[in-house]
């Protein structure tokens, strides 16, 4: 690999000036060479630069704001599904988004569908870079990607809202964006079309290690471990089990295969510490937890993953 770069380098610094502007300047040959890693890194600061994200917060609105303008600059079809939640703080207004790529006149279509939350936790001066701010900025480059590149199937990127418990995660408390969309889909006839969801969640972590979720569909993660493999990034997927309760978990109930896509050890760990980290759901969840050889590796494989479902 340090091979390959070396000649790549000795080809841009020896080649005439004119040849290497228009080999900068050509579009990207795949899904996931589109992925733009610094941009995405700059979505991710510019999100947790909103400061605190749950419903109905300042920040939140603009991270819509700016989730609705990237949609209109890719060309996305925009839906949004919109209803009130009863909750232990009162009725509270949610808001899924979901913008879809490439869609056909095919009523039988397969569509592959990217998620993640963009609320944040309801707690004062939690600011979720990586617990929010990072998924939310994952798919803003996948639309950026999706727009320069076609796909088969439709990709839909959903930006689930109300992720984090009110509360803490038990009986109807959390996942209630999710758990209305999913069940939005299964009452319209969708679900056998769907070839599969991944939910990005906590995927910025600088010391990357994204966890073999076990709730999630086997067969589906098996095409995510493919993509690493080919692209090199094996010891950042799957070295560790654990089960986790995610949005992931909604569409699975009603038939959708689904794989969490999740790194669940975020800083050190311990019995001292949040059973996802000493950074989980702290105050701590700041930039300098983030990196963007992280969103790369994540960004990159699930782009990979989208084109081998395409075949
Ligand atoms: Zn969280």
């Amino acid at each position: 690999m340090r091979l390959r770069l070396l000649t790549f380098a000795l080809f841009f610094a020896l080649c005439p000036l004119p040849f290497a502007l228009v080999e900068a300047q050509s579009s990207p040959t795949s899904l996931h060479d589109a992925f733009d890693a610094a941009q995405c890194y700059a979505y991710t600061a510019q999100i947790a630069g909103f400061g605190e994200r749950m419903p109905g917060s300042a920040g939140y609105k603009k991270t819509q704001d700016l989730v609705e303008q990237v949609l209109k600059r890719t060309g996305a079809t925009i839906d949004r599904d919109e209803f009130t939640a009863s909750t232990p703080r009162g009725p509270i207004a949610v808001r899924n988004i979901i913008g879809k790529y490439h869609v056909t006149s095919d009523p039988n279509q397969r569509i592959v569908i990217l998620a993640g939350h963009y609320d944040t936790l309801f707690k004062p001066g939690f600011i979720g870079a990586n617990d929010g701010a990072s998924s939310t900025a994952i798919l803003l480059s996948f639309a950026d990607a999706l727009a320069k590149q076609k796909t088969a199937n439709q990709v839909w990127l959903v930006w689930t809202d109300l992720e984090e418990a009110i509360n803490e995660f038990q009986g109807d408390d959390g996942l209630v964006g999710s758990r209305h969309l999913a069940q939005k889909l299964a009452a319209a006839g969708l679900v056998p079309r769907v070839r599969g969801l991944f939910l990005l969640d906590m995927i910025g972590d600088k010391d990357l290690g994204v966890a073999r979720e076990t709730i999630s569909t086997r067969w589906l993660q098996d095409f995510v471990s493919q993509a690493a493999q080919r692209l090199g990034y094996t010891q950042s997927f799957f070295q560790y089990e654990v089960a986790i309760i995610d949005d992931h978990k909604s569409f699975l109930d009603v038939g959708i295969p689904s794989v969490d896509v999740v790194d669940a050890r975020y800083g050190r760990m311990g019995p001292t510490f949040d059973g996802m980290g000493e950074f989980h759901h702290a105050n701590t969840d700041t930039m300098d937890k983030v990196s963007k050889a992280s969103l790369e590796i994540v960004g990159r494989t699930i782009l990979l993953t989208v084109e081998l479902l395409d075949r």
